[in-house]
């Protein structure tokens, strides 16, 4: 399958690993928009949130399992950091695999505009 993130997971493209088990893989964005910027992926292809069901739905409790771990790993848990998905075009995802960004060091606002 020609999926950046499926050939980052499989090695087929390098990436700079924060974070993996069975079922999660994070590594750092290649375009950061915070001194912390990781990008965490399900190990199973799943295109977007819109995909996201009853029999793959545990790769999202796996993921936010890993949240709190990969913060604390990165220094941001204290202060705090954002999670963000964007499914779609109107939510600005470019990549077809379905993935969350964790963001920190920098103060977020909101709305998010
Ligand atoms: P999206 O816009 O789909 O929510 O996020 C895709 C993210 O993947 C972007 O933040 C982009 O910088 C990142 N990205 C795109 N290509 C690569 C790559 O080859 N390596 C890494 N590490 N990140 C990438
Ligand atoms: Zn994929």
């Amino acid at each position: 399958m020609d999926c950046l993130f499926c050939k980052i997971i499989n090695g087929e493209v390098p990436s700079t690993k924060v974070f993996e088990n069975d079922m999660v893989y994070a590594f750092r964005d290649i375009s950061p928009q915070a001194p912390e910027h990781v990008v965490i992926v399900p190990k199973e292809h799943i295109k977007s949130a819109n995909e996201i069901n009853a029999g793959n739905v545990k790769y999202i409790s796996a993921i936010w399992e890993a949240v709190p771990q990969i913060a604390k790993q990165l220094g941001v848990d204290a202060d705090g950091y954002r999670v963000v998905n964007n499914c779609g075009k109107n939510g600005g995802q470019t990549v077809d695999h379905l993935h969350f960004h964790l963001m920190g060091g920098r103060e977020f606002g909101w709305p998010a505009g």
